[in-house]
């Protein structure tokens, strides 16, 4: 026998070394005799991920991605070509692009309604396959009824899927599947990382055969959350509820804050209730005033303790603008008919002392009125 075979086989007996946290299953194969088969399949640290979130969230389970848009992408696959497709009006751009795209390869029809309001729920068609919507959205953080428009659909089509991106609620301040959705998705690259260091996305169902379906699209996609990425999420979850906690209260006082400066036109903060969306944290937009609209890159360069580019939810603050960022996919005809103007500002509080927030942002209005006047 060679060095080099046995130096080959060689494994530590790790059988009795307990750690006190789940070690990282970095391996993309696992023997025979395993339960888990194949990290394109499943991986323990992937799936003690899911049952993280699926526990906070009350689902029954979890499936995760490698980012919050293949979550998305993973989800649209459920729908057969010519299937009917409902999506709400505001939504992130790049997940607005891609029901526009499935659409057109699969010749859905898609039906994009404002379904904040009453009329738009009533506006469902009964023979929807599949509803998805944000609550609240992104931008301009309205809500929507889920309890509303899922007794809409299944009234009429009780296997119409109705999905929630969840992504800005998070489990703290919401839960879909109690309001009758039935999946649940996030994108994992924001509060559950929490620390811009990490992608992923994940689904939740409480609904056998759709949980068979998406495990299994997945295992051919190929599109699973690496166990990395797994292990770091999964370490991000331990402090997620203290991190809410204070970019929620955070959040509430800069809100106040920023709606008094004479800069700024308008400020969004979605409306919190008892039933549904029981709390909010982290991220507002705001209008900033007409004379001031051309002054979104001085204004963001001039602010310390905001970070610019598209990250959010995270530890440290961040701004941007929805018109050159997140919904730059977008075409001017359809930012214009959504109402995403350069004037629009979106503001996502770290875990900073506030008062350092508000002076850097009273200083970055200042310089900018300055500039202007
Ligand atoms: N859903 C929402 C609401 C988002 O804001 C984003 C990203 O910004 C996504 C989904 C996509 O997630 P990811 O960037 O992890 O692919």
């Amino acid at each position: 026998m060679s060095a080099n075979t046995e130096a080959l086989h060689l494994r530590v007996d790790n059988r009795d070394a307990l750690p006190v946290v789940t070690p990282l299953y970095q391996c993309s194969a696992f023997t025979s005799d395993s339960p888990f088969f194949y990290s394109r399949k499943g991986n323990p640290n992937v799936s003690e991920f899911e049952q993280v979130v699926a526990k906070l969230e009350n689902a029954k389970y979890g499936v995760a991605y490698a980012t919050g848009m293949s979550a998305i992408y993973m989800t649209l696959e459920l729908l057969a070509p010519g299937a009917k497709l409902v999506i709400n009006k505001d939504i992130y751009g790049c997940s607005y692009k891609l029901f526009q795209r499935t659409a057109s390869r699969l010749d859905l029809t898609l039906l994009i309604l404002d379904l904040s309001t009453k009329s738009g729920i009533r506006q469902i068609p009964r023979d929807t396959d599949m509803i998805a919507f944000e609550t609240p959205t992104n931008p301009f953080l309205k809500t929507i009824d889920i309890t509303a428009v899922a007794n809409h659909v299944k009234s009429t089509n009780p296997r119409a899927i109705v999905v929630v991106d969840n992504t800005w609620a998070t489990p703290a301040f919401q839960h879909p599947l109690e309001c009758g959705a039935d999946i649940s998705l996030h994108s994992a690259t924001k509060y559950f990382s929490g620390h811009s260091d990490v992608m992923g996305g994940v689904a939740l169902t409480n609904n056998d055969l759709l949980h068979n379906r998406l495990v299994d699209g997945r295992f051919y996609a190929g599109t699973i959350l690496t166990p990395h990425s797994a292990w770091l999420l999964r370490r991000s979850m331990q402090t997620f509820n203290v991190r809410m906690k204070q970019h929620s209260m955070t959040t509430l006082e800069m809100a106040d804050f920023v709606r008094a400066l004479p800069h700024v036109k308008h400020v969004y903060y979605p409306s919190v209730d008892p039933t549904q969306l029981t709390g909010y944290g982290g991220i507002i937009f705001l209008d900033l005033q007409d004379d001031l609209v051309e002054s979104y890159s001085e204004f963001a360069r001039t602010l310390r303790w905001f970070d610019t580019g598209t990250g959010m939810a995270c530890v440290t603050s961040m701004v941007a603008q929805p018109y050159s960022g997140s919904h730059a996919s977008m075409t001017d005809e359809e930012k214009a008919s959504s109402g995403i103007g350069k004037g629009l500002v979106r503001l996502c509080f770290g875990l900073e002392d506030p008062q350092d927030l508000k002076s850097d942002l009273l200083n970055a209005f200042r310089t900018i009125e300055n500039l202007h006047h």
